[in-house]
């Protein structure tokens, strides 16, 4: 059973509200974490606490316990000057921004004249999203496991 300090491996398939395919496991890859230590979403984590080996379930996470809801503050205009050596700015394309607190991964939203629309935000922000999860094993994690507060 799925308790704090389980070393956990399912396999998953996560759609969005309308149902589409965002990620899944591999077929012979399943994802292996900790649990209880925030390896994974809260929504999803908080759902596979006590669950047992060759457990099928779904779980609907909400955006605020996946991604975090969308924050407009990260959406931003800089000037396309800021882009110095890209020849062209495109939608769709990711650059790491230099902030006060740190590097932050931003995607081009929009691209107007001289101007380019940025967005900071998790690109599954917002997104309420719902798992499709088969727990493959369960175990005790090891000593060193608990102290690098990951699964090896
Ligand atoms: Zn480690």
């Amino acid at each position: 059973m799925i308790t704090k300090d389980s070393v956990v491996e399912f396999h998953y398939k996560v759609t969005d509200a309308e149902g589409n395919l965002i990620d899944q496991s591999g077929e012979d890859a399943p994802l292996k974490y900790l649990h209880g230590y925030n390896n994974i979403v809260p929504g999803l984590e908080s759902q596979l606490q006590d669950k047992e080996t060759g457990a099928k379930f779904e779980a609907s996470v909400p955006a605020a316990l996946a991604y975090g809801e969308k924050n407009d503050a990260l959406v931003q205009q800089v000037p396309a000057a800021m882009f110095q050596g890209v020849d062209n700015v495109e939608v769709g394309m990711g650059f790491s921004a230099q902030t006060p607190q740190g590097p932050v991964e931003v995607t081009v939203v929009a691209v107007e004249d001289d101007m380019v629309t940025v967005d900071g935000n998790h690109p599954l922000a917002g997104k309420d999203l719902t798992f499709d999860v088969e727990i493959v094993s369960v175990r005790e994690a090891t000593a060193e496991e608990l102290e690098h507060g990951h699964a090896h």
